[in-house]
């Protein structure tokens, strides 16, 4: 199954993604995980795409999508794969789709996780995050087991550089202008599926398994 998350930031993207990438054994590419191991291990991809992370705005479709093709062309995404934050331009869903093509393949599925802007900005101050495995955490709906440490490898939580009020708006900003208009794109195509994102996560999860099934896929 390969399955796109769409979404505004702080939607759930991630943490659907983890529960699906588990459910069905398939890796989890998160295009911002990925750059923020980059620039954590100061490669020259991390050097570059640092300023513009951290204004909030998108990374150069070139860049993203080298580096996601690199990953998807993996050995282990075989039986297929969740994207999380990959596409989110038009020119990014269209280099996606004629990559794939060249195999035979496409998408099945993209989910989009409807939450208003107003409750993206009352999750996203309380928001952490696993610095090493990427896991995030809200003291609202999705707190972890023990304050401040992750439930799946320990390691002491922080908060994104990028999870600042200025930062959100922009991204909010950016998400409405140049990835809410994919919707339409992969809706057309007849595989857009949107969830009410705003329920805990686990009532989100369920209602996406119902949607997947509804839609002939589990
Ligand atoms: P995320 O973890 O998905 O919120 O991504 C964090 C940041 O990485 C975004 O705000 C962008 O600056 C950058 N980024 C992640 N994915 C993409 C993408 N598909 N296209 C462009 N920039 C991206």
């Amino acid at each position: 199954m390969r399955l796109i998350m769409l979404g505004a930031p702080g939607a759930g993207k991630g943490t659907q993604s983890t529960f699906f990438a588990e459910r069905l054994n398939i890796p989890h590419i998160s295009s911002g995980h990925l750059f923020r191991k980059n620039i954590t291990e100061k490669t020259e991809l991390g050097k570059e795409v640092q300023e513009i992370i951290s204004r909030g705005e998108l990374v150069p479709d070139r860049i993203v999508i080298a580096m996601m093709m690199e990953r998807i062309l993996q050995r282990d995404c075989g039986r297929g794969y969740i994207l999380d934050g990959f596409p989110r331009t038009y020119e990014q869903a269209t280099a996606l789709k004629h990559a794939l093509l060249e195999y035979g393949e496409q998408i099945d599925h993209a989910l989009s996780l409807e939450v208003p802007d107003e409750l993206i900005k009352k999750r996203m101050p309380s928001r952490l995050v696993c610095p090493d495995c990427d896991t995030s955490y809200s003291a609202l709906n999705n707190p972890p087991l023990v304050p401040g440490v992750c439930d799946r490898c320990g390691a002491q939580l922080v908060t994104r550089a990028d999870d600042n009020e200025e930062t959100v708006s922009k991204r909010l900003e950016t998400f409405h202008n140049e990835t809410e208009p994919l919707k339409d794109y992969y809706r057309r195509k007849g595989i857009l599926i949107e969830v009410d994102g705003t329920k805990n996560p686990d009532e989100v999860y369920k209602d996406i398994v119902r949607a997947l099934v509804h839609h002939g896929n589990h």
